[in-house]
């Protein structure tokens, strides 16, 4: 039966730490750090993790400059605002929920935010950056599923990794983090052949492509560390992951599982980058 990685508590410490930072740096060198969140449209799951970032910010002991523009806000509106922001110095960090309206061009909107403040790591220069290894934020998702195989204590180095899922914001950088920690990694999608296979062979395997419990157990390696990056609903409308949790528990040697897992370390990751972007700026290694 699988050890469960416990998500809650691992982004709890990383909120602390990033907490205490904080407040050493504001009392040592008066440093407020502020992260703005903007948000168009009425999206209710957009609206509940837009919360979540506030609360996560009073909890760290930052400042959040929360945005809500109606559904019918104009992209140069928008492009406006962020174009306000990033000459903002009260705002270290900018975070446009996704998604946004159709009218709106998401990548015009990313690439107008200055790399600096660009906290989920999405600007094609934070990417690249990414790729040579050579970062100072790293995607919330992907680096809360690095801090969530570190708790287990399994070394990367020369395991066998599957990312399931090619997608911009996990399956690609979250591929170049295992790559960076010495993992011989291989990204499945849906044109994959022998999926089933491949999954088997995995040390490491993470799963993010938005099929409820699509992974099941048959197709996990005895022992295997199972990161469940999915946020899907059951037929019952339940909150579920990617993995089917009942059947890969009784395989796997460690599971996240879903709530509880990967979602809180991707609010605690925000924060840390928060925490970068403001030291940054104020010159602070
Ligand atoms: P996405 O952009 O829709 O990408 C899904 C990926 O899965 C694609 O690369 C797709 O392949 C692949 N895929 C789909 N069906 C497949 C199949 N049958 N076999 C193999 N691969 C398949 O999704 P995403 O944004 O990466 O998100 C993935 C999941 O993670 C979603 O459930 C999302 O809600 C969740 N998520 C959670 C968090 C969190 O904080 N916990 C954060 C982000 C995302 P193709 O490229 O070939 O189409």
């Amino acid at each position: 039966m699988a050890q469960i990685i416990d998500g809650k508590a691992v982004s709890a410490s990383v909120k602390e730490e990033v907490a205490k930072e904080a407040a050493a740096l504001k009392d040592s060198k008066g440093l407020n750090v502020g992260l703005a969140v903007v948000i168009v449209g009425n999206d209710s799951a957009s609206r509940v993790y837009v919360n979540n970032k506030k609360k996560a910010c009073e909890a760290v002991g930052f400042q959040s400059f929360e945005y809500a523009l109606p559904e019918e806000t104009t992209q140069e509106q928008l492009l406006e605002l962020v174009n306000t922001l990033n000459n903002d110095c009260k705002v270290n960090g900018i975070l446009v929920q996704l998604p946004l309206p159709k009218h709106i061009d998401e990548k015009a909107v990313i690439d107008a935010i200055s790399p600096d403040k660009d906290v989920d790591a999405f600007h094609p220069v934070n990417v690249g950056k990414i790729m040579i290894g050579d970062y100072s934020f790293l995607p919330c998702t992907p680096a809360g599923v690095m801090r969530l195989i570190e708790s287990t204590g399994v070394d990367i180095t020369g395991k066998q990794c599957v990312v399931i899922g090619r997608s911009n914001i996990v399956g690609k950088p979250q591929a170049m983090l295992l790559l960076q920690k010495n993992g011989t990694v291989t990204i499945c999608h849906s044109k994959t052949k022998n999926l089933k296979e491949i999954c088997l062979g995995a040390d490491i395997l993470v799963v993010a492509i938005g099929r409820a419990k699509f992974v099941t157990g048959d197709m996990i390696k005895p022992g295997a560390v199972v990161i469940d990056v999915g946020m899907d609903r059951d037929e019952n409308g339940k909150l579920c992951g990617d993995v089917d949790f009942a059947s890969a528990e009784q395989v796997a040697g460690y599971i996240t599982p879903v709530p509880g897992g990967v979602g809180p370390m991707t609010i605690a990751m925000l924060m840390k980058n928060t925490l970068t972007a403001a030291k940054q700026q104020a010159g602070i290694q």
